[in-house]
């Protein structure tokens, strides 16, 4: 009865949040969590062949977009929750309102407990953990022992499926079985850890771990030099990567299951890791490598995830940037762009971005300033942002700081005609799809 009166309050809430033209994502499923606490569980269960679970700090939303274009190949019908209400109401609502056969969840790294618990999913894929919203969440380690508890608390025929080159993921699969995923290419790496590095000391003893290979941030080859922890072998693996600009990413995926040479459409060694994490994830599920590899080459870029619009005849692609290490890997594939580059960059310290900007100052910047023709910097905290760009050795002259987003839009479209590329951070990111939407400019799949 409590459910039904909360699936009936729920659907009649979406109803009056769409009419009303409001995103609201979330909303629905928090009346009917109000009504029945345990809808999550009531609801899933009902799905004929089970959920998943996609969590990490950075690539929960593309890796769940690569999952759902790999899986709707075979027919799979599935009920998935929207980019960013990725809480349990968010959950909620994705299963009061959609039928289908199998559950798609992408989960804030925070609310992995309460929502697995309730789910009981058949297979969880944890990616990464980065240094993000520090006042929100507190210290890397305290999520990682969060998620090891978690993940001893896990049914054993929940399947894990984990990233073997970041050291605090990796160690979840100590007391259990695991299918591991990593890189292998001694071409991306890196000269030395960059300062953004989050991860650098053992799991279980403490001691810094030494790296014979770092891709991005702490993830890469490691071992402990004084309990002998290491790396995993990875059973799903990529090799032979070729970043190409902004547009593709090229490598080889191999897999227990055989070789495919994988062009994918979003750009980034990040992007490649969120390829593989999906195609582990579905490979886990039984899918067939075909379909893996037409899926992944088939995946549209999520909103504000190096997406590319048209905005009045100049083309914009826009790349979200929320916390040091995630920024750096944007600002890694900018430097591979020809030429000198038009960039609008938005720093906003609302609520949801962390109100501590200093992150700004661990990203490398470095990488992007003798690339920038000219640079907007606008947002809450633009003059933060541009200061930060002036030590990074952009000429002060290529530097211009319109605080709001809408104006700041305007003058960096203004100036120029080439691409713009667009970096906003979580929040801005909201603000300029609302203002796109608003001005027809944006595609409404995203509400
Ligand atoms: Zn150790």
């Amino acid at each position: 009865m409590r459910l039904q009166a909360g699936l009936l309050a729920a659907r009649a809430t979406g109803a009056a949040v769409r009419l009303a033209g409001r995103g609201g994502t979330s909303l629905p499923g928090k009346v009917l969590l109000r009504a029945e606490p345990q809808a999550i569980a009531r609801l899933a269960a009902r799905l004929e062949q089970g959920s998943v679970v996609v969590s990490a700090t950075n690539g929960k939303t593309t890796t769940a977009a690569m999952i759902a274009s790999i899986l709707r190949l075979p027919g799979t019908r599935l009920v998935h929750n929207r980019a960013g209400a990725n809480m349990a109401g968010g959950v909620a609502t994705a299963l009061a309102t959609a039928s289908g056969d199998l559950g798609l969840f992408e989960v804030d790294e925070f609310w992995l407990g309460p929502v697995a618990g309730q789910l009981e999913p058949r297979a969880v894929l944890l990616g990464n953990l980065f240094r993000d919203q520090l006042d929100r969440y507190g210290e890397l380690e305290i999520i990682a022992d969060r998620w090891a508890a978690i993940v001893a608390g896990m049914s054993a025929q929940t399947k894990l499926v984990l990233n073997a080159d970041d050291p605090l993921v990796a160690d979840l699969g100590r007391k259990r079985e695991a299918l591991y995923f990593g890189v292998d290419d001694d071409s991306l790496a890196l000269p030395e850890l960059q300062h953004a590095s989050d991860s650098k000391h053992c799991r279980r003893c403490g001691h810094a771990y030494a790296y014979e290979a770092a891709y991005l941030a702490h993830l890469g080859h490691y071992a402990c030099p004084n309990c002998g922890a290491r790396r995993p072998t990875p059973d799903v693996v990529a090799t032979d990567v070729q970043l190409r600009g902004i547009r593709r990413a090229v490598f080889t995926l191999r897999t227990p299951a055989g070789e495919r040479r994988i062009d994918l459409p979003l750009p980034g060694l990040y992007n490649v890791y969120n390829a593989l994490g999906a195609a582990a994830l579905c490979l886990a599920l039984g899918a067939d490598l075909d379909h893996i590899a037409a899926g992944l080459a088939a995946v549209a870029p999520a909103f504000g995830r190096a997406e590319t619009l048209d905005l009045g005849g100049r083309q914009a692609s826009i790349l979200l940037v929320k916390n040091p290490a995630g920024a750096n890997e944007v600002l890694r594939t900018l430097a591979l762009e020809a030429g000198e580059l038009d960039v609008l960059g938005v720093l906003n310290d609302r609520t949801a971005d962390g109100r501590d900007v200093s992150w700004v100052w661990d990203a490398d910047w470095e990488l992007l300033a003798p690339h920038v023709r000219r640079m907007t910097c606008s947002g809450t905290r633009a003059a933060e942002l541009a200061l930060r760009l002036k030590y990074a050795g952009t000429d002060p002259e290529r530097l211009h700081v319109v605080d709001d987003l809408e104006a700041g839009l305007d003058a960096a479209l203004a100036a120029g005609d080439g691409p713009l590329y667009v970096l906003p951070t979580y929040t801005a990111l909201l603000e300029l799809r609302e203002l796109l939407a608003r001005r027809g400019q944006a595609k409404e799949y995203w509400r």
